[in-house]
């Protein structure tokens, strides 16, 4: 094992929706910021991943929320696992964190399970004004939902979210503060089109924040 690297105990998996999953492990003694993530891999196997943290700091246990792609490696194994495997874990790892003065406004924009750091952020400050704008493919993919203070769901191909279409369509018809703080997390094609539709709203780019998945 190299610093930093450390062996934990898978507690539970809890399934989202068809393909996404929340894997619970034991972390005692981990410290990190809402934001951050960690790699992440089956104890034994070569290959691990980047995963956000989900739970807040402090929480007596961390969690991922993970979607199984296809054809994926790690994602898949990662889902087999029970209570009591056990799984290599390193890190926090990242910059994909909260100003300090956290009486700011927030507009957080994630694709599936790029919403994960949002999650750490919103239950580790639960007065945080942020809005979190959600693009996901249909309503059942909008995982605990009822976990954040303002949230949109952008369904693409469903009408059953709050609203028909892509963040970036949302987005069009909505007026962002010139002092709102942009995070941006998922695949990198929503981040660059929020990216370049945020410049002519006039978000100057010290406020922007982004981490991409894929
Ligand atoms: C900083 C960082 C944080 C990340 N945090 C998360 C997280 O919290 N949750 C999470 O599910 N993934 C996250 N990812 C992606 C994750 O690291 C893996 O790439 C993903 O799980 C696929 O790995 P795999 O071994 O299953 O697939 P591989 O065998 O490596 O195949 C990868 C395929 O999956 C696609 N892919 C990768 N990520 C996703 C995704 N999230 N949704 C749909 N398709 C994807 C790729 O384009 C590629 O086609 C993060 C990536 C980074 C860089």
């Amino acid at each position: 094992m190299v610093a930093g690297e450390s062996v934990r105990q898978v507690l539970r998996i809890r399934n989202v929706s068809s393909k996404a999953y929340v894997l619970r492990i034991d972390c005692a003694g981990m410290q990190f910021e809402p934001g951050q993530h960690i790699t992440l891999g089956v104890h034994g196997e070569p290959d691990v991943r980047e995963y956000s943290i989900y739970s807040p700091p402090g929480a007596p246990f961390l969690e991922v929320l993970i979607t199984e792609t296809d054809p994926g490696l790690v994602s898949r194994k990662l889902r087999r696992l029970s209570p009591g495997d056990r799984v290599l874990v390193n890190g926090p790892y990242g910059y994909f964190t909260l100003p300090a003065n956290k009486h700011c406004r927030v507009l957080a924009v994630a694709t599936g399970t790029g919403i994960a750091p949002f999650h750490s952020m919103s239950s580790a400050y639960p007065e945080l004004d942020m809005l979190v704008l959600h693009g996901v493919r249909e309503a059942s993919e909008a995982y605990d939902r009822q976990d954040y203070r303002q949230y949109v769901s952008c369904t693409s191909r469903s009408d059953d979210g709050d609203f028909r279409g892509r963040v970036t369509d949302y987005l069009q018809g909505y007026d962002v503060a010139a002092d709102t703080y942009l995070y941006l997390c998922g695949n990198c094609e929503m981040i660059y089109a929020v990216y370049d539709l945020s410049q002519e709203k006039g978000i100057t780019p010290e406020r922007i924040k982004t981490e991409v998945y894929f």
